[in-house]
């Protein structure tokens, strides 16, 4: 009966293989990528933008999926995408990269402070991030958009440009919202925890996957109400709002593809077959 059903199944008119792309096309935000049409259980990476990707393993539907950044300074115009799959299928497209002019800011800050983003124990903070988002989670963890993990007032954009005392270039990689010191930091959707720090600039420091290439994570805070390795449910409070790292109190709010920054409010209304 089985080996009829199989026989039947393979007979059947093969769909066509697509390889989709939804998101918003402009610099830092993420695109939502699957390939459509493959038989279940095919494993396969993306290459687009200088960057090898791995894609979930095809579900029942023959579905795979992950999310793909697009980086800051990715050149505008049209970029290819590469689907190579484990039975040797490519499947490629192009996609058109629009340009997004994200503004510019000047920062002063003590020269004690700023030389403490140049120390050793900062670049071993971020890395410690970059290292937690790095095993892919082939789930998608999440369903529904994306919460806010904080109601106030969004301050500082993603990706503003920064000028720090006049000399150090950088751009800001999340986006801060102006709560208030104590106030409950939500995660934004399911997920698990994969990394709690005290940063040296970052402050406390909470880091969640959500699978599929997707992480999130939040900086400054007064405390951290998770531990690594525990999942958490969207809404579940993570930690409270604070300026530890040496700020005035704010939420510090990151979402990474593949460890890469993009839009975080990419996430707070996704794709209808995304949600
Ligand atoms: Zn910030």
């Amino acid at each position: 009966m089985m080996l009829l059903l199989l026989l039947v199944m393979l007979a059947a008119p093969g769909l066509a293989q697509s390889l989709s792309v939804m998101g918003n096309p402009r610099q830092g935000d993420p695109l939502f990528v699957s390939v459509q049409g493959v038989p279940p259980g095919t494993t396969g990476t993306l290459r687009w933008a200088n960057l090898r990707l791995e894609l979930s393993a095809a579900d029942e539907q023959g579905v795979m999926r992950t999310v793909a950044p697009i980086p800051v300074d990715l050149a505008p115009g049209s970029h290819p995408m590469v689907a190579e799959l484990s039975d040797q299928t490519r499947l490629e497209r192009r996609v058109p990269i629009n340009k997004r002019p994200f503004p510019s800011q000047e920062i002063w800050l003590s020269e004690a402070t700023l030389a403490s983003y140049s120390t050793p124990q900062n670049k071993a903070d971020d890395e410690a991030i970059l290292e937690a988002l790095k095993p892919f989670e082939p789930q998608r963890l999440w369903s529904g958009s994306f919460l806010l993990p904080c109601q106030a007032p969004q301050t500082t954009g993603f990706g503003a440009k920064r000028l720090y005392n006049g000399w150090k270039r950088s751009y800001h990689k999340g986006l801060d919202l102006a709560g208030w010191e104590g106030q409950e930091v939500l995660a934004p959707a399911d997920g698990v925890v994969l990394h709690t720090a005290q940063g040296i600039v970052n402050g406390n420091t909470v880091v969640l996957g959500h699978g599929l290439g997707l992480g999130t994570s939040y900086f400054h805070l007064s405390s951290i109400e998770v531990e690594e390795g525990q999942t958490v449910k969207r809404g579940q409070v993570i930690g409270r709002v604070g300026g530890t790292g040496g700020f005035a109190p704010h939420l510090h709010w990151e979402l990474r593809a593949h460890g890469l920054p993009v839009e975080p409010q990419a996430v707070l209304e996704l794709p209808a077959s995304w949600r």
